[in-house]
């Protein structure tokens, strides 16, 4: 049987690295679609040439060709125990293909768990975020910071804070993210297999939980 999970979560979540923390653990790969699209393209394979047709006139890349990268992704040895999914998929309709394609291999998603974290904690998160200008290392004024002040701790240079991640476009991307995602969540919640996780803790606590979810699965 392979365990395939499904990771939602707000920008400043910490989704994507919780993702590969647990993939870790769990033996099976994280699979984020940034990293399969950029991996397509690099590799100049059927799909990413057909994706990037659309990425270079700056459109969306249609379903059909993100589905068909995924369904080619888990084919592959790494998956035979199961996968944990990071930005796949983003909508109900992906999320049917996706369901229609574990299918075929008697599979299914075991569990997806959305990392809920208030939007007034994410703003602060987010817009107190610095990034290096030399190789975008990430630093927090608060939780995280340099030891020296406006200086990255490993190259020296200097640290910014990203238009992203100033607070009014913060707060705009958490709503953008938020209305765009409440069809999935509502389609995972129907079928029974969405996990609320406080992502409010420390990033260890969120880890934890997360792990006792998957374990629990077993
Ligand atoms: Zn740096």
């Amino acid at each position: 049987m392979r365990d395939f999970y499904v990771f939602l979560g707000p920008p400043g979540a910490g989704k994507g690295t919780q993702a590969k923390v647990v993939a870790r653990n769990k033996g099976i790969p994280q699979i984020s679609s940034g990293d399969l699209f950029r991996e397509n393209l690099k590799d100049q394979t059927e799909l990413g040439i057909r994706a990037n047709q659309f990425i270079k006139v700056g459109e969306l890349v249609p379903d059909d060709i993100t589905i068909d990268m995924v369904k080619e992704r888990i084919s592959r040895t790494d998956c035979k125990c199961g996968a944990i999914l990071d930005g796949f998929p983003r909508t109900p309709a992906q999320a049917k293909a996706f369901d229609e394609i574990l299918e075929e291999t008697d599979c299914k998603i075991n569990q997806v768990p959305y990392i809920a974290v208030p939007e007034a904690e994410l703003i602060e998160r987010l817009s107190a975020r610095l990034t290096c200008r030399a190789k975008g290392h990430i630093f927090h004024e608060k939780y995280n910071p340099p030891k020296v002040a406006g200086v990255c701790d490993f190259d020296g240079s200097e640290l910014y804070q990203r238009e992203d991640d100033q607070p009014e476009t913060v707060k705009h991307r958490i709503q953008v993210y938020e209305q765009r995602t409440r069809p999935l969540v509502e389609y995972y919640h129907e079928r029974g297999i969405l996990v609320k996780i406080n992502g409010s803790q420390s990033i260890e606590d969120v880890t934890k939980d997360l792990l006792d979810l998957v374990d629990e699965v077993n």
